[in-house]
This record gives C-alpha cells, structure tokens and sequence, in this order.
C-alpha cells in the first residue's frame, strides 16, 4: 500500500466538505493509545482513536496482568521506573480505577540454592517497600517453612529455607482499555475499532485523512502508539520521523484450573532452566502463569505477521518449572487451559544483552515542521500507562498548541467509572454479551471471548443448549455475519466442547 503524503488522494475524488476536524488522531487502541485518548480529551484537545484491529488486539491483552512496581528492576538499578510505577499502581489501586485493581500477596520462597539468599532478597523487600508510599503495603514478611507449607502442602520442601511476602497488585489489561475507552468517549472523544488510515497528506499544518471506515477527517497532529507495530506504521504512512530502535521478545502466559494448581495469591518461582521469576498469580478460578521472554527478529515478525505462533518449547519451559516445584502435580499439557502470547517491544538495541536485561521503559519521541506534526510512542508497561498519557500530552500541549492557555484538568483525579466497573467477566452469559456488544465495541464473538470477557482464560465454556441463542445475538447485533458464522467461531475457540 503506497499512503505517502506527497500526493493528495482527495484530488481525484473530493471527500464530503466540511471535513470534521480533529487537533490529534490517535493510531493504536491498547493500553497506550487508550491512556493517551483520554488523557487529550480530559485536557480539552478534541481526540479521534482509530485500532486497526480489535481494542487490545495487540500485548494489551496478552500482558502478565500485574500492576506493579517490578522489584526485580531494582537490581537493575532502575530506581526511577520502579519509583515511577510504584506510584502509578498506588494512582490506579486508590482513585482510577479501585474497582480493577486487586492486592495481590507475592510469596518468594527461598530454596538453600536460590541466589541472591534469604538475606539479601528481603533486603531489596524492604528497600522495595517505601517505594509503594502512599499506598504502602502491608510490611515484607518472612514465613517459615513450616508455616508455608501449611498453608501449600503440595510444595516443594526439599531445601526450603523460607518464604518471603510482599504485597503487589494485579488487573485484567483488556478490561484496563476498555474502561479507560468508555472514560474517553464520556469526556467527548470518538474511538473506532477495525479501522485505520488508508490514505493521508499534509498541508498547512493539516492532516487530510481517509479512512479504512469510508470517513473523512482532518487533523492538526498524529500520534502514532501502536506499541510493537509503531516502526512500521511510521515508514508505511511515510512519516517524518525516523522509526524508533526496538527489539522484541515474545513472552507466554499459560492458564491452568485452580482445582489442578491450588495456588492462592501469587506465587514467584525462578524457571527451572535459566532462574528468571515467573508468577503464578490467582484469579478465582484459575491460574495464570507466565512469561517467557524470548528474543524475536524483525524478520520473524513480519514473517509471522506478528502472531507468532506458541512452541511447544515455551509450554515446556513453564510446566518444567511447575515441576519443579509442584513435583507432586504432574501438571501437564492437557493441563493448559488457555496459552497466549504478547511482544514487547523494547527500546534499544540488544546486542550483547539477555532478554531480561533491556529496560521495560517507553520511548517518547516528535517531529513538528511543514512536512508533519508527529509523536511516537512505544515501549512501557501496562502500570505505568496514564504516566506515559501524561507525559505525551504535555509533549503536544507544548510543541504543538503552545498558544493554548486554558488546559483543563489532570488526571490523576477523575476516576474510571464506568457503570458496569464491578460487574464479573468470569461467564459469557447472554446479558453480558449484550454489554459487549452495546457498550463496549464488540463486532465478533471471538471479540468478545478473547478481550472482554474472561471465559476464554478459564475455559469457562458456556452451556451447549445456549450456543444457538448466542450466535443469534450476535447475529441480531453484527449482522454482517451468519447464525452459522458465529457457532463456528464458538467451535474454533472451545474446540473441545465440540466433541
Ligand atoms: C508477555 C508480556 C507480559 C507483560 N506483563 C506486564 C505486567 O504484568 N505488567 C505491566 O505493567 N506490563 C506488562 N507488560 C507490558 C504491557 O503489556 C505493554 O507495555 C502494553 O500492553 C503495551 O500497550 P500498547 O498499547 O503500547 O501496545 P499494544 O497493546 O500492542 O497496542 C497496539 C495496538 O495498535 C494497533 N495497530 C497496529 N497497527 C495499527 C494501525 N495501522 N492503525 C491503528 N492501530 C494499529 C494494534 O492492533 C494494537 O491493538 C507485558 C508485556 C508482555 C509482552
């Protein structure tokens, strides 16, 4: 597809006059481009989100869930993301979004071989623990062997010293987008899913846009914030902006039942094969254990189209570890619920560097001259996205409207509240899916399965008697598709209830 912007795709065929304008549009509807939509809306800049695919298509759904300050950092020595993050999850826990996020306890159990020992893992604890001021969690705690085991009977006990506890917090990602989606169309602002810009130029500080959704726009500034994707939009559209420097790493999140893995809370256990953490972190019903973190070329990804696919190398790597300390289990892979993958893009280069190693912060870069006003940004974690918001809208507030005085509001105040914040995802009932499609953007029922509700990581399947009636709601919303369309997708994503 050529989108170049120097040619006008509007000469041959005028687009409907007056075009509506926008000062930015927003290209990626994850967890970046949602945070930074409602941050802009909030300021008082008229704001158009367009997702190419569905909303938290992309690692906004595929993350580990947890909203933390990330203690392993700290041995990094990356003080001031841990500092920053710290005080995002205290941000999120008490005013955005209390309804979303949980306290989670963290046990860390210390074997005689675990490096670095008992000591001086509870030291970075409580080092750790001034840091979640001013939400400041219950104090680090060392539990003996004996009380764990208590409490987690089937546990490895061969060389345990102890175990430590902490406390960190947990949230679904995808409910994370959604929610701060419907905050930004409250506060004005128009989001489309399955759309994207087909054609665009530039003209005296203008964008003309032509969209994938057959509208028209125009537009004073674009923020390009499709996470692993942003490289390539920025050549495809031919903007001027010189593609950041990412590499990637693919990482995995199993799902297990917890009748099969009786985990409370949240459990850290260093992998069998390399000691990098895993969590295995509790969510009612099930268990979701992850990640790998595995290096990707650019060419794999391509190749892939960015969906590579899951080895059965990363499902070993994870249940290896189970083993390992779950020897009594005998988890295996007919254990799996669910298995999906995310890529994260990491700023820099990798050369000479493990996977673990590249910093997990964002890079926040822009272009303003007569060729295009343009910020990018990428990178980052799912805790720290109203930061980044902040930061980028300061950036354009700056850069690009500096004559505007009268900016609005912060966001540190304004809650996420939705009005079906508290409601459970745990089941795809027929009310449910009237939320989805109604509220909250849905267009397919593997929309709904993969990013709104849980069902598809508990493998909660919904009763067969009610399938019919499901896709004939669907149906009755997109229909675009068939009855048959929508059974079809059912037995595509539960494949087992099929036979
Ligand atoms: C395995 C893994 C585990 C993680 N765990 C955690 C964790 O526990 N805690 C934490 O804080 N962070 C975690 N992270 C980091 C966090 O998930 C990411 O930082 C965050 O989700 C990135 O969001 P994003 O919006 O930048 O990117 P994405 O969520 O990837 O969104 C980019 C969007 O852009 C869209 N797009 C692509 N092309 C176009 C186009 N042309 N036009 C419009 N839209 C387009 C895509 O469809 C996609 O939806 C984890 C990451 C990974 C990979």
């Amino acid at each position: 597809m050529n989108t170049s912007s120097t040619s006008n795709p509007f000469q041959s065929s005028p687009p409907p006059t007056p075009l509506e304008h926008f000062d930015l549009v927003i290209l990626g509807g994850g967890i970046t481009g949602a945070g930074i939509a409602r941050q802009a809306q909030l300021q008082g800049l008229k704001t158009l989100l367009l997702e190419k695919n569905d909303f938290a298509f992309g690692t906004s759904s595929k993350s580990g869930k947890l909203i933390h300050g990330g203690l392993r950092y700290l041995k990094q020595g990356q003080w001031r993301l841990v500092w920053e993050s710290c005080l995002e999850k205290a941000r999120l826990l008490n005013i955005m979004a209390p309804q979303l996020v949980t306290k989670t306890s963290f046990y860390f159990p210390i074997f005689k071989s675990t490096k670095p020992g008992l000591f001086l893992t509870y030291l970075g604890m409580l080092l750790y623990w001034p840091l979640t001021f001013p939400y400041l969690s219950s104090f680090p705690k060392i539990l003996s062997k004996n009380t764990f085991l208590k409490h987690f009977p089937f546990f490895k006990k061969k060389d345990l010293k102890a175990v430590l506890c902490f406390e960190d917090c947990k949230a679904l990602d995808f409910r994370l987008v959604l929610e701060t989606l419907k905050s930004f169309v409250q506060e004005g602002g128009i989001a489309y899913n399955y759309c994207f810009i087909k054609t665009q130029y530039f003209k005296e500080g203008r964008y003309y846009l032509n969209l994938s959704n057959e509208k028209y726009c125009t537009a004073n500034c674009l923020i390009v914030a499709a996470g692993i994707w942003t490289p390539f939009i920025l050549k495809e559209l031919s903007l001027p902006l010189a593609p950041p420097s990412l590499s990637f790493t693919s990482g995995i999140h199993l799902t297990f039942s917890s009748t099969r893995l009786p985990i409370k809370q949240t459990m850290t256990l260093l992998a069998k094969k390399d000691q990098r953490p895993l969590y295995a972190v509790s969510w009612g019903s099930y268990i979701l254990v992850g990640t790998t973190d595995v290096f990707l070329s650019k060419e794999e990804l391509e190749k892939t189209q960015f969906s590579p696919s899951i080895s059965k190398e990363d499902k070993l790597y994870i249940l290896e570890t189970l083993q390992e300390y779950f020897p009594e289990l005998n988890l295996s892979f007919q254990d799996i619920l669910s298995a999906r993958i995310g890529i994260r893009p990491l700023v820099g280069s990798h050369e000479g560097k493990k996977e673990s190693e590249l910093s997990r912060d964002y890079m926040l870069d822009y272009h303003h001259s007569l060729q295009g006003n343009i910020v990018a940004i990428t990178g980052g974690k799912l805790t720290t996205y109203r930061k980044m918001a902040e930061k980028t809208v300061n950036l354009i507030q700056k850069k690009f409207f500096p004559e505007r005085k009268n900016w609005k509001s912060n966001s540190l105040s304004i809650s996420l509240l939705g009005k079906n914040l508290n409601q459970s995802h745990k089941e795809l009932t027929l009310d449910l899916l009237k939320i989805y499609f109604e509220e909250e953007w849905a267009t397919t029922l593997t929309d709904c399965i993969l990013r709104r509700s849980e069902c598809f990581l508990a493998k909660n399947i919904p009763p067969k008697e009610i399938w019919p009636k499901i896709a004939q709601l669907a149906h009755y919303y997109n229909p675009k598709y068939s009855e048959n369309f929508y059974l079809e997708e059912l037995y595509t994503l539960f494949p087992k209830a099929s036979t």
